[in-house]
């Protein structure tokens, strides 16, 4: 694939990027780490500790003060590199929570890092200072229940809560569709005015496109509401229906994403399930 693995990409001033060369059919060309300030840095989103992925870091970085390695939350292309990028810069790893794995059990599947371990976790309003400017925390759950965005001036750094190139995958138990429709509200009310995603080329329309992404989520929602109404349904069976020729790769992620849809309606009261069967509320 012809894609800017490992190169350093200016994107305005005191913002640039690189890419991991992890590709597949949820990370679009693969992770995008950011790099936000100028004379010092903050390492947004490290991604996924591959060699190649690091040394391009450290190079990106070339001798200066990293302030803070910053992961908006512990999926496997977005954390595991903080670790070593710590270890020779002596950076502090500060963001997103780790997910409580002993308390949450099921919550934690394998497309989690289970050896995230922040220096310090940022709740929502918490701000640090890179190069004389803030970057401030934005608590997005939904895609995860530890996901974090992070706001640098009219820039937002929004990890995998809005993408660029696909919607978010929001996968039960961890990922909740109520919390992440909120967490679009919270954003849509904001004033950013460009979206910087780990996955997709910026975001420039950041208003519209957030309206766009609630749509299709309203869509979605009303698309499964009348699939079991018309009769009890079970999963694989909405699937079928709400996404005709689908990637057979993203079945899983779209069976995650139908649940999700359900556990939110159910929460709602306006639908009931019944062993595998699900159905409109009476
Ligand atoms: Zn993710």
């Amino acid at each position: 694939m012809n894609a800017p693995y490992a190169r350093l990409e200016t994107l305005e001033p005191g913002i640039a990027r690189v890419l991991a060369h992890n590709p597949s059919a949820f990370t679009y060309y693969g992770t995008q780490t950011y790099l936000a300030g100028e004379r010092e840095v903050a390492v947004i989103d490290p991604g996924p500790n591959l060699s190649e992925h690091v040394e391009a870091l450290l190079g990106a970085v070339g001798g200066r003060k990293v302030v803070a390695i910053m992961c908006t939350h512990t999926h496997r292309d977005h954390s595991p590199a903080a670790r070593p990028l710590a270890n020779v810069t002596g950076a502090p790893i500060i963001g997103c929570a780790p997910l409580a794995l002993d308390a949450v059990g099921p919550r934690a599947d394998e497309s989690f890092d289970g050896d995230y371990r922040p220096d310090r976790v940022l709740k929502d309003g918490d701000r640090i200072d890179v190069d004389g400017r803030e970057l401030i925390a934005v608590a997005t759950p939904g895609h995860t229940s530890n996901h974090l965005c992070f706001a640098l001036g009219h820039a937002l750094f929004t990890g995998d809560h809005v993408m660029g190139w696909s919607t978010t995958v929001v996968f039960p138990p961890d990922g909740d569709m109520g919390a992440y429709m909120e967490s679009l509200e919270k954003l849509r009310q904001r004033d950013d005015r460009v979206y910087y995603p780990a996955h997709g080329p910026p975001v420039t329309n950041p208003q519209q496109y957030m309206r766009h992404l609630m749509g299709h989520r309203l869509q979605r929602e009303k698309q499964i509401l009348r699939l079991v109404g018309e009769e009890p349904r079970d999963i694989t069976d909405i699937v079928a229906k709400a996404y005709p020729g689908l990637d057979p790769r993203l079945v899983t992620a779209a069976g995650g994403s139908v649940l999700a849809h359900l556990l939110d309606l159910e929460r709602r009261g306006l639908v009931v399930r019944s062993e595998q069967q699900w159905s409109i509320a009476a």
